[in-house]
Protein backbone atom coordinates (compact mmCIF):
# COMPACT_ATOMS: atom_id res chain seq x y z
CA UNK A 1 0.00 0.00 0.00
CA UNK A 2 1.45 3.29 -0.99
CA UNK A 3 1.10 6.47 1.90
CA UNK A 4 -1.23 7.37 -0.37
CA UNK A 5 -3.49 4.35 0.21
CA UNK A 6 -2.75 4.43 3.44
CA UNK A 7 -4.04 7.73 4.11
CA UNK A 8 -7.17 6.77 2.95
CA UNK A 9 -7.39 4.66 5.32
CA UNK A 10 -6.38 6.53 8.06
CA UNK A 11 -9.36 8.66 6.82
CA UNK A 12 -12.00 6.03 7.42
CA UNK A 13 -10.80 5.50 10.79
CA UNK A 14 -10.31 9.17 11.38
CA UNK A 15 -14.11 9.41 10.60
CA UNK A 16 -15.07 6.05 13.00
CA UNK A 17 -13.46 8.39 15.72
CA UNK A 18 -15.49 10.94 15.12
CA UNK A 19 -18.11 8.65 15.46
CA UNK A 20 -18.17 7.73 18.75
CA UNK A 21 -16.99 11.34 20.18
CA UNK A 22 -13.55 11.71 19.63
CA UNK A 23 -11.19 13.99 17.68
CA UNK A 24 -11.42 12.50 13.85
CA UNK A 25 -7.89 11.03 14.00
CA UNK A 26 -6.44 8.01 12.40
CA UNK A 27 -3.55 6.00 12.05
CA UNK A 28 -1.95 3.36 9.86
CA UNK A 29 1.36 1.45 10.38
CA UNK A 30 2.83 0.00 7.32
CA UNK A 31 5.67 -2.44 7.45
CA UNK A 32 8.56 -2.47 5.49
CA UNK A 33 7.11 -3.85 1.99
CA UNK A 34 4.06 -1.62 2.68
CA UNK A 35 1.88 -3.99 3.61
CA UNK A 36 -0.63 -2.99 6.80
CA UNK A 37 1.04 -3.65 10.06
CA UNK A 38 -1.37 -2.10 12.17
CA UNK A 39 -4.29 1.10 12.30
CA UNK A 40 -5.63 2.44 14.81
CA UNK A 41 -8.44 5.53 15.48
CA UNK A 42 -7.81 8.18 18.21
CA UNK A 43 -9.57 6.95 21.85
CA UNK A 44 -9.32 9.22 24.16
CA UNK A 45 -12.84 10.36 24.79
CA UNK A 46 -14.01 6.59 24.18
CA UNK A 47 -11.12 4.86 26.59
CA UNK A 48 -10.76 7.91 29.12
CA UNK A 49 -7.22 7.18 27.97
CA UNK A 50 -5.02 10.27 27.84
CA UNK A 51 -2.47 8.46 26.16
CA UNK A 52 -5.17 6.63 23.61
CA UNK A 53 -3.54 8.64 20.43
CA UNK A 54 -4.14 6.96 17.63
CA UNK A 55 -0.59 6.94 16.39
CA UNK A 56 0.67 4.98 20.26
CA UNK A 57 -2.34 2.55 19.44
CA UNK A 58 -1.44 1.44 16.07
CA UNK A 59 2.50 1.51 16.85
CA UNK A 60 1.93 -0.58 19.90
CA UNK A 61 -0.23 -2.73 17.50
CA UNK A 62 2.00 -2.88 14.89
CA UNK A 63 5.11 -4.10 17.88
CA UNK A 64 2.76 -6.89 18.51
CA UNK A 65 2.51 -8.09 15.05
CA UNK A 66 6.19 -7.29 13.61
CA UNK A 67 8.43 -9.65 14.17
CA UNK A 68 11.69 -7.66 15.92
CA UNK A 69 10.68 -7.27 19.49
CA UNK A 70 9.10 -3.73 20.03
CA UNK A 71 11.63 -2.50 16.83
CA UNK A 72 9.47 -1.48 13.75
CA UNK A 73 12.99 -0.36 11.75
CA UNK A 74 12.10 0.22 8.27
CA UNK A 75 7.84 0.91 8.80
CA UNK A 76 5.96 3.99 7.98
CA UNK A 77 3.95 5.48 10.24
CA UNK A 78 0.70 7.06 8.78
CA UNK A 79 -1.12 9.97 10.23
CA UNK A 80 -3.97 12.24 9.66
CA UNK A 81 -3.23 14.83 11.92
CA UNK A 82 0.73 15.90 12.43
CA UNK A 83 1.97 13.67 15.87
CA UNK A 84 1.86 15.65 18.83
CA UNK A 85 5.19 15.40 21.25
CA UNK A 86 4.10 12.26 23.01
CA UNK A 87 3.42 10.77 19.56
CA UNK A 88 6.35 11.71 17.57
CA UNK A 89 7.92 11.04 20.55
CA UNK A 90 6.97 7.55 20.26
CA UNK A 91 7.33 7.32 16.57
CA UNK A 92 11.30 7.97 17.52
CA UNK A 93 11.07 5.47 19.97
CA UNK A 94 9.87 2.78 18.15
CA UNK A 95 12.38 3.60 15.28
CA UNK A 96 9.85 3.57 12.56
CA UNK A 97 12.05 4.70 9.57
CA UNK A 98 9.32 7.13 7.96
CA UNK A 99 6.43 9.26 9.63
CA UNK A 100 3.63 10.74 6.67
CA UNK A 101 0.89 13.37 8.13
CA UNK A 102 -1.77 14.65 6.52
CA UNK A 103 -2.59 18.31 7.98
CA UNK A 104 -0.32 20.28 9.72
CA UNK A 105 -1.35 21.35 13.40
CA UNK A 106 0.36 25.00 14.19
CA UNK A 107 -0.78 24.50 17.50
CA UNK A 108 0.59 21.31 19.28
CA UNK A 109 2.47 19.88 16.31
CA UNK A 110 5.79 17.62 17.14
CA UNK A 111 7.01 17.25 13.22
CA UNK A 112 7.74 20.52 12.03
CA UNK A 113 5.10 22.84 12.92
CA UNK A 114 5.92 23.96 16.40
CA UNK A 115 8.59 21.43 17.58
CA UNK A 116 10.96 19.07 15.44
CA UNK A 117 11.40 15.87 17.64
CA UNK A 118 11.28 13.67 14.84
CA UNK A 119 14.13 15.03 13.34
CA UNK A 120 15.80 16.50 16.39
CA UNK A 121 19.65 16.06 15.62
CA UNK A 122 20.68 15.22 19.60
CA UNK A 123 18.33 12.45 19.12
CA UNK A 124 20.03 9.24 17.74
CA UNK A 125 17.31 8.18 15.31
CA UNK A 126 15.65 10.27 13.32
CA UNK A 127 12.55 8.90 10.66
CA UNK A 128 11.94 10.86 7.73
CA UNK A 129 9.07 12.83 7.78
CA UNK A 130 6.70 13.02 4.69
CA UNK A 131 4.19 16.16 5.35
CA UNK A 132 0.91 17.26 3.31
CA UNK A 133 -0.14 13.72 2.53
CA UNK A 134 -4.04 14.26 0.81
CA UNK A 135 -3.62 17.15 3.74
CA UNK A 136 -6.86 18.71 2.38
CA UNK A 137 -8.92 16.07 3.16
CA UNK A 138 -7.49 15.56 6.30
CA UNK A 139 -7.82 19.62 7.66
CA UNK A 140 -11.68 19.22 6.17
CA UNK A 141 -12.33 16.37 8.54
CA UNK A 142 -10.83 18.18 11.27
CA UNK A 143 -12.51 21.60 10.65
CA UNK A 144 -15.88 19.81 10.39
CA UNK A 145 -15.79 17.92 13.57
CA UNK A 146 -14.76 21.06 15.70
CA UNK A 147 -17.62 23.53 13.90
CA UNK A 148 -20.10 20.55 14.24
CA UNK A 149 -19.13 20.48 17.80
CA UNK A 150 -19.13 24.51 18.24
CA UNK A 151 -23.07 24.38 16.78
CA UNK A 152 -24.11 22.31 19.35
ZN1 LIG B 1 -0.42 12.38 19.88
Amino acid sequence: MTPDEAMGRALELAADAAGWGDTPIGAVVLGPDGAVLAEAANERERDGDPTAHAEVLALRAAARVHGDGWRLTGCTLVVTLEPCTMCAGAAVLSRVGRVVYGAADPKAGAAGSLWDVVRDRRLNHRPQVQAGVREEECATLLRAFFRARRGL
